[in-house]
Order: C-alpha cells, then sequence, then structure tokens
C-alpha cells in the first residue's frame, strides 16, 4: 500500500492571513490556473507578453492593488501585492515579474517620490493595468554598483535633455509601456567626506518622446514572456517638471525603490518555490517506478519535505519584510534577507522538482522546465545574491563587506 495519502496538499502559507488576504490569494490562484497555466507554454514560445491576461488582471484590480483610490488604487497593503505575485509566480513567473516591475518598480516611485501632478498624470492609467511603467537604472557599466551611472541629463532653459543607454530593463518596450522612469548624473555633488561625486536624479520619460528607443528584446533563458529591453536616450528632451522627487536624490530614492520592489520580489522567489513543491508532489504520487509511486521512497519523499521547509520559511521571512513596509518600520535588511532566501528557495526548488519529474523535467512544455529557466535570473536581478549579502553584512557593522 503507498504510503502517501493523495488527498494532502502542501501548506500554501495563506491559512494564517487576514480574512481579504485570504479571499484575495484564492482569487488570484484561481485566476493563476484557470487563464495563465493553460496559456503559458504557448506564450513562453512565443516570447510574446500577453497583453489580453495583463488587461484582465487590471480588471481584477492587480495592478493597483497598494495605490490609494484616489489615484484608481484599491488602497490595500503591500502585502496584498505580495500574495497576488506570490500566487500569479506558482504558475508563471514571467506574468508575475510583470506585475512585480510594472507597480514595485515603475509606478510605486511615482506613488513614493512624485508631486501631485506626476501622480494623477502616470498612476490612474498604471492602477487599472491599461499601460505599463518601467524604472531604468541598470547600465553596461552601473549594474551592482548603481551609481556609477553614465547617463546624464543636462537642464536649460526648462528642459532636461536626456543623453546615455540602459539595459535588461523590465516592461519598457510593450505596446502599452507609458513611462520609464531613468536615473541620470545631472551635476557634480560634495560627499561628507569631501569629495566630489556625481549627482544623481531620476526623471520620469513619457513613451513615446523623440530620442528615446527601446531595443529589440533580449534572448533570454527564461523568463520569456516578460519584456525585456536595451534603451537609447539620444537627445530626449523633456520638461524639468519631469524630474522625479528632488534633485541629487536620484541615489538614495532609488535605493529605497529596490528595496521596496526586493519584497514583492521576494514574494515571486516564494510562488516559483511553491509552484515547484506542488508539482513535485503531485508527480512524486502518480508516477510509478519499480511498482510503486516514487513518492515512496524515503528519498524523494525526504526531497519534497525539503522543499516545503524552504517555501515555508521564505514566506514567513518575506511577510515579515511586506508587514514593517506596511507598518513604516525599517524594513531594508528583512528585504535582502527575502530576496536572498526566497532566491535561493526558488532555484533548489526548481532543480529537485526537475530532478523528480525525471526526463520530462526537461521538456519545456513542462511547467517545471519553464521554473528550472527561469529561476535562474532569481538570484541575478533585483540585486544579486552578493548584493543581498552585502547588505545583510553591513547590518551587522561589516561595513566594507561590500563594494
Ligand atoms: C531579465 C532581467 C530583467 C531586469 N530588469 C531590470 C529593470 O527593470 N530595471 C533595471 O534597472 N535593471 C534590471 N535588470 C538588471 C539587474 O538588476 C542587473 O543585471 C543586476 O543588478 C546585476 O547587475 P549586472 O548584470 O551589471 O552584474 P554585475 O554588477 O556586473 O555583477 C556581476 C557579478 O559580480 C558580482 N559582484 C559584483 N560586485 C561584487 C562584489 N563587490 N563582491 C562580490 N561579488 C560582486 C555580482 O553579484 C554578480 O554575480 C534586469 C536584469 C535581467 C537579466
Amino acid at each position: 500500500m503507498s504510503l502517501i495519502t493523495p488527498t494532502r496538499t502542501p501548506v500554501d502559507g495563506t491559512e494564517m492571513l487576514e480574512p481579504d488576504l485570504q479571499e484575495l490569494a484564492r482569487t488570484v490562484r484561481a485566476f493563476a490556473d484557470d487563464v495563465v497555466a493553460p496559456a503559458a507554454y504557448t506564450y513562453d514560445t512565443e516570447r510574446r507578453l500577453p497583453l489580453e491576461i495583463i488587461a484582465e488582471m487590471g480588471r481584477m484590480g492587480l495592478f493597483g492593488l497598494p495605490l490609494p483610490e484616489e489615484y484608481g488604487g484599491q488602497g490595500k497593503s503591500y502585502l496584498h501585492l505580495c500574495v497576488a505575485v506570490e500566487q500569479l509566480a506558482r504558475v508563471d513567473q514571467s506574468i508575475a515579474v510583470t506585475l512585480e516591475a510594472g507597480l514595485g518598480l515603475g509606478a510605486m516611485p511615482i506613488y513614493r517620490f512624485g508631486t501631485e501632478e506626476q501622480r494623477r498624470a502616470h498612476l490612474p492609467a498604471l492602477a487599472r493595468g491599461e499601460a505599463l511603467a518601467a524604472f531604468g537604472l541598470t547600465e553596461a557599466e552601473a549594474g551592482s554598483d548603481a551609481g556609477a551611472t553614465k547617463t546624464t541629463a543636462t537642464l536649460s532653459d526648462g528642459w532636461w535633455t536626456i543623453n546615455g543607454s540602459k539595459q535588461f530593463i523590465t516592461n519598457s518596450g510593450t505596446p502599452i509601456t507609458s513611462v520609464v522612469t531613468v536615473t541620470a548624473v545631472t551635476g557634480e555633488r560634495v560627499g561628507r567626506d569631501g569629495r566630489r561625486g556625481p549627482e544623481l536624479s531620476t526623471i520620469i520619460v513619457p513613451v513615446p518622446t523623440p530620442g528615446f528607443t527601446a531595443l529589440p528584446a533580449y534572448d533570454k533563458v527564461g523568463w520569456h514572456t516578460s519584456d525585456t529591453h536595451p534603451l537609447v536616450f539620444d537627445g530626449v528632451r523633456v520638461p524639468e517638471e519631469n524630474l522625479l522627487g528632488e534633485r541629487g536624490r536620484g541615489f538614495s530614492n532609488f535605493l529605497s525603490v529596490l528595496d521596496e520592489g526586493r519584497v514583492a520580489f521576494a514574494a515571486l522567489c516564494v510562488g516559483a518555490a511553491q509552484g515547484c513543491l506542488e508539482q513535485a508532489v503531485l508527480h512524486a504520487k502518480r508516477r510509478v517506478v519499480f511498482g510503486r509511486p516514487i513518492g515512496d521512497n524515503q528519498h524523494i519523499a525526504f526531497t519534497i519535505a525539503r522543499m516545503q521547509a524552504r517555501v515555508a520559511a521564505a514566506r514567513a521571512v518575506m511577510h515579515d519584510a511586506a508587514r514593517r513596509i506596511d507598518a513604516g518600520a525599517p524594513f531594508t535588511t528583512q528585504a535582502s534577507l527575502a530576496k536572498l532566501i526566497g532566491s535561493e528557495a526558488a532555484v533548489a526548488n526548481a532543480s529537485d522538482a526537475t530532478q523528480i519529474w525525471g526526463g520530462y523535467g526537461f521538456m519545456n512544455e513542462n511547467p517545471v522546465a519553464r521554473h528550472y529557466r527561469d529561476a535562474r535570473i532569481l538570484t541575478l536581478g533585483e540585486g544579486s545574491t552578493e548584493v543581498q549579502l552585502g547588505i545583510i553584512a553591513r547590518s551587522l557593522g561589516f561595513d566594507r563587506a561590500f563594494g
């Protein structure tokens, strides 16, 4: 007799959430299973962002979850966004990152640092999912060292002129991309140590604007459905009032944007780890080898138990970081912990799930195979593992451990 009770499902972490978060998790889970999952392989092979699915997510209010109602949002917490991202990532990381980057990196900086006019101009369409926003920080020589930005913005006669390039920018070239917020050198400043350095600021570039080009999309290892482009800014002119936040505060502003976005990114990692866990349980219970389900072997059952442990730990740390954001408490270290633990859980679970699925785990039509490819970016994007370790080390007093 099989040792496994087929009706038992993995703990999905929603049991202790408040009722409206549980309701959101159920709704998004059903949408993910019924609408996103069946189409995921098609979009992955076509390498195109399914705008009809994005529009449906917009109608569900997902793109406005943490934004106030006065800007077209749902007035919910950051944890609501994390719960939604997690449920989508269970079945499709590309769809999940479109929401995570669109809101966490695209819309939230405009909400956090924007003027009333900027909020009213951009947020309602973004909150409805009718438009997408991108955040352009990374350059050829400014990735982990994001302060090494070379792109310049020069102010003259009430206009910024932007020259330079960005790379790997999510949501930057879709037919509904309405805005790209970029970091640029706007002058020179004297630091606390008396040394001169670049003054960095953040500027809103509406799309389209003459001189702005999204070059052809990258041929990526994974996240095929997510939209990622190199960007060129060739004499792009935008009005002075497109400065986002204070001039010269670009560096500290984007660090806080990254901290916050990292928590939603951690939710994506948790969802991916959970999706792999569920696929592993499913296959281990029904795949019969040597006359019995492979899950009857202690090695397989214990591998899956460890997958469950990883995802439960990652989710707990992610929830803690999200609740800190919502409480207005410091969360930089917790965001890095959540991103570090979540990404490593997702990579490990994707590898274990592939092993458990055997040869079919290596076939692209298998969701486990897609998770395996997609998970590779998770320890690199939104601050690599080493960046997270550097932030955590700094919180322990090791100020010179990174950079
Ligand atoms: C699919 C995708 C989507 C992305 N979306 C966006 C986006 O929307 N917006 C955006 O601005 N960026 C985006 N990025 C960029 C991403 O955030 C960067 O790729 C990432 O921050 C790493 O930067 P890098 O690629 O320049 O690597 P590098 O900074 O060159 O680092 C290379 C390696 O060296 C390690 N390293 C660097 N310095 C140290 C050190 N001091 N000690 C130890 N190790 C170190 C790094 O951890 C990494 O492993 C995206 C990237 C991808 C692939």
